[in-house]
């Protein structure tokens, strides 16, 4: 029985990370969640929600949304297209190059859905090896000149930093697209805005899910040209983001003083927690993320992440090449980091 496109049958299809029911009682440090709650000021909008706003369709393209983020991007509102989730975004881009033929190009190891995006487009998927260090493999990645080249930065699961000179020197080598993705840039030191200004095949990918703690609202956005946000719109659904996640996502935005600061404990908690990993023997990547990629002393990852979920506390581990050996950690709360290296010592 097989009513669908053979490439779907055949397919394994994006595997997100484990997700329990609100209330179990865990440490949930395997998705990259903030470990805080949203902005109060985001969260007040829901309490005073009026029921016109649910009756009515939204505004088809976020515009309330659009002007809260521009204000505090600096770039004009027509710069910017809204998504459910910036995973909506990039199934967008795919989309919109998906034509036999064509490739969507990136280097590995990255945000596994771009391949799985890729497959169901039916559009080649091309990896391009990160080496061990994760230096940007600038000159490969210009030679594959692929449709779409999509570039994590920082790039997970390594969380390492990608210098704005590398995405400068591959904006101008490309001719076709090129999506910085900048899921984590809230715990960064760079971001590579500038650069959709002077290179019109740049879109840069934000999202609420990470540094504004609103991973179950949905919004992603992209920063691009308005020819370019024209032609993703034509193919958009009519209605991709909700009216409450309009609003919320409006609000959080503007709350840059709360964002910034839940970021700033964040970034001091996984210095700490890198340090307490490497005198257990852990090998860390440089991380300008929410997240640590590490390795543990004996190579056996998987075990360690067995252990760690029967004691309660998720971790991610991914089971695929170059990676199996590693585990990422996503940075909680002083008191979850402090659980896990508790738990690691006794395991
Ligand atoms: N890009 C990267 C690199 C990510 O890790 C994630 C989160 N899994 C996303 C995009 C998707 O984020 P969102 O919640 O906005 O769909």
């Amino acid at each position: 029985m097989n009513y669908f496109r053979q490439k779907i049958h055949e397919m394994s299809g994006y595997v997100p990370g484990e997700q329990p029911p609100l209330g179990t009682k865990i440490i949930k440090l395997n998705s990259n969640e903030n470990p805080y709650p949203p902005s109060p000021q985001a969260l007040k909008v829901l309490q005073e929600i009026d029921g016109e706003i649910l009756r009515r369709y939204p505004e088809p393209t976020g515009k309330q949304f659009r002007i809260a983020a521009s204000q505090v991007l600096g770039v004009p509102d027509d710069w910017i297209v809204v998504g459910n989730g910036s995973d909506d975004l990039l199934n967008l881009i795919v989309r919109a190059v998906g034509e036999t033929g064509k490739q969507v190009v990136c280097p590995c190891p990255t945000y596994v859905l771009y391949r799985t995006l890729a497959e169901i487009q039916d559009v080649e998927f091309v990896e391009i090896p990160y080496p061990d260090d994760y230096q940007l493999p600038v000159d490969l990645l210009i030679a594959a000149q692929g449709a779409v080249t999509f570039v994590a930065s920082p790039n997970s699961p390594s969380g390492t930093a990608i210098p704005l000179a590398d995405l400068e020197q591959l904006a101008r080598g490309l001719s076709g697209i090129l999506v910085i993705d900048e899921a984590y840039v809230d715990f960064a030191e760079n971001h590579a805005l500038e650069l959709t200004k002077t290179y019109n095949n740049v879109i840069v990918l934000r999202t609420l899910s990470k540094g504004y703690s609103l991973a179950g609202l949905r919004l992603g956005f992209g920063i691009t040209n308005p020819a370019l946000i024209a032609e993703l719109n034509k193919i958009k659904d009519s209605y991709n983001v909700d009216a409450l996640a309009y609003l919320v996502a409006a609000e959080a935005i503007a709350d840059q003083t709360y964002k910034t600061a839940n970021a700033e404990k964040i970034k001091a908690s996984r210095q700490k927690l890198a340090l307490s990993l490497q005198e257990l023997g852990f090998d860390i990547w440089p991380s300008q993320t929410n997240f640590l990629l590490v390795r543990p002393p004996q190579g056996d990852a998987e075990r360690i992440y067995q252990r760690l979920k029967q004691e309660g506390i998720l971790i991610r581990y991914f089971n695929q090449p170059r990676l199996a050996d590693k585990l990422r950690i996503t940075v909680g709360t002083e008191a979850q980091n402090q659980i896990l290296v508790k738990t690691l010592n006794e395991i």
